[in-house]
């Protein structure tokens, strides 16, 4: 076997990569220009396969995702923080639903921090001398895109509530981190995206109209969500069916407190200090 000297590390090694970073053996057949576009073509149809197989898998087979990244089936894939941000940046270019970006009423007559939004709210008109429809629609403008990328911040807070209820089954907290990851982009998916989409084709064959408000979809969404944490906690965890109903319903009320409180404070603070 002929011995190659790698051009990128140095590394001595035999065979058509380097098996100390990976750098391939070129030749001078691989200067031609076509190779270029064949490059592109690759990545273009890699991406998109990772891509299909893991919003299909995690959409039929809920729990998989996550099973096989732990376990180290990678390849086929897309990487999982990769995935949700690419969930993210969708749910941003097409935002059907309100959803997560709410009026800046919802805030200053939430229970907790309500009365504290409206004081920063006063004190912001008399500064800037808008009136509150102008602070209104600015906050909505700015809120767009705050409400989405926060969406990060319910990874680690919920791996950490996660490996508490769970750490019998999944003593690392990257395991957790992942089944969030999964579980938060089957939310994107669902509620952001699959179900709007659904709603939409129901008002325009039938006319009826599922959009205003979320008195209807709020349920919808969490209903969904609750079949698919119940199917992924047993794949992932592997708990007895009695631990799951209860894992998932913990699982579902703590993200449901988190969202509507801090979450929401923190994207209340985080657009009203940029206006
Ligand atoms: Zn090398």
């Amino acid at each position: 076997m002929q011995e190659f000297i790698c051009k990128n590390c140095k590394n001595h090694f035999v065979g058509k990569y380097c098996n100390n970073c990976g750098e391939k053996i070129h030749n001078e057949n691989d200067k031609r220009i076509s190779i270029l576009f064949a490059d592109v073509f690759h990545f273009v149809t890699h991406f998109e396969g990772t891509l299909l197989t893991s919003l299909k898998t995690i959409i039929l087979h809920p729990g998989k995702f996550s099973e096989d990244y732990c376990n180290g089936v990678r390849k086929k894939y897309f990487k999982p923080l990769s995935l949700f941000l690419m969930l993210i940046i969708l749910y941003l270019l097409f935002p059907i639903f309100e959803g997560l970006n709410m009026r800046l009423f919802y805030h200053t007559s939430h229970e907790l921090y309500g009365s504290f939004a409206q004081k920063k709210v006063s004190a912001l008109m008399t500064a800037k001398n808008m009136d509150w429809a102008q602070v209104s629609e600015a906050f909505h403008a700015k809120g767009e895109k705050v409400s989405k990328f926060l969406l990060f911040i319910i990874l680690p807070v919920m791996a950490s509530l996660s490996w508490l209820l769970a750490f019998k089954k999944r003593k690392y907290y990257y395991d957790h981190f992942i089944y969030v990851t999964e579980n938060t982009s089957f939310l994107l998916l669902w509620g952001f995206l699959v179900l709007p989409i659904i709603m939409l084709f129901l008002r325009l064959i039938f006319g009826i109209n599922f959009l205003q408000g979320d008195k209807i979809t709020g349920p919808v969404v969490l209903a969904g969500m609750l079949i698919f944490s119940f199917i992924s906690a047993k794949r992932f965890f592997k708990f007895s069916i009695w631990y799951c109903i209860i894992y998932s319903i913990i699982y579902l009320g703590l993200l449901v407190l988190f969202i509507q409180n801090i979450y929401k404070f923190i994207l209340f603070y985080l657009t009203i200090i940029q206006l």
